[in-house]
């Protein structure tokens, strides 16, 4: 994909409506689990924004929510991702002792995630867990352990609600499959 605007939207693939329920859902599970603690959100930017806004707005209340954000780039080109990942902007909270959880939007290949894991989980927190709005399990190259997953999805290359195309298309409310022109 080279960004000169050759892509266009298909189809819609998951509408707001569905997003919208899994994320309360998700949410509820979390609060079950940390009701009444300390729970550091740390969203990859920039695609896992508007996933953990939501997200966050649906926590019970009782959870002490906190937000911090990480910021990576694969080297290479996108489409064949090679594993290396480069650290663009590190988180600001202090983690060591402290329950952190990982807001992801898609996990691919894998590699992204289990970077981040093995690099957040050297700093000590008391519980490190993940969650990830989509998976495409047939691109899978490591084992990646997830502990919130959204849906999973076939290998296509998807926009909206975060997600983008060279910068495009984050703002859509629903998922959608891009194609050629
Ligand atoms: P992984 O390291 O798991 O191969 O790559 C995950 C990253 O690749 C995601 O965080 C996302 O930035 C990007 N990515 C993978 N598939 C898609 C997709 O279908 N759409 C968009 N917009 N980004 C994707």
């Amino acid at each position: 994909m080279d960004g000169t605007g050759d892509y266009e939207l298909d189809h819609i693939i998951l509408t707001r409506d569905a997003i919208n329920k899994r994320v309360s859902e998700i949410a509820a599970s979390i609060s079950e689990e940390y009701r009444g603690e300390e729970l550091i959100f740390t969203g990859v930017l920039k695609g896992a924004v508007i996933f953990m806004s939501d997200l966050v707005r649906s926590l019970d209340r009782s959870v002490d929510a906190k937000m911090d954000f990480i910021a990576v780039s694969s080297y290479g080109n996108a489409s064949t991702s090679s594993g290396a990942v480069k650290m663009i902007k590190d988180m600001d909270t202090y983690i060591e002792g402290k329950n952190v959880i990982l807001v992801e939007d898609i996990m691919d290949t894998g590699l992204t995630l289990s970077y981040l894991r093995e690099m957040l989980m050297a700093r000590g927190p008391s519980a490190f867990r993940t969650c990830v709005l989509l998976e495409k399990p047939d691109r899978k190259k490591v084992d990646s352990i997830m502990d919130y997953r959204g849906f999973t999805m076939p290998d296509e290359f998807v926009v909206g609600y975060g997600l983008d195309y060279a910068g495009k298309w984050r703002n859509l409310p629903d998922i959608w499959c891009v194609t050629k022109r």
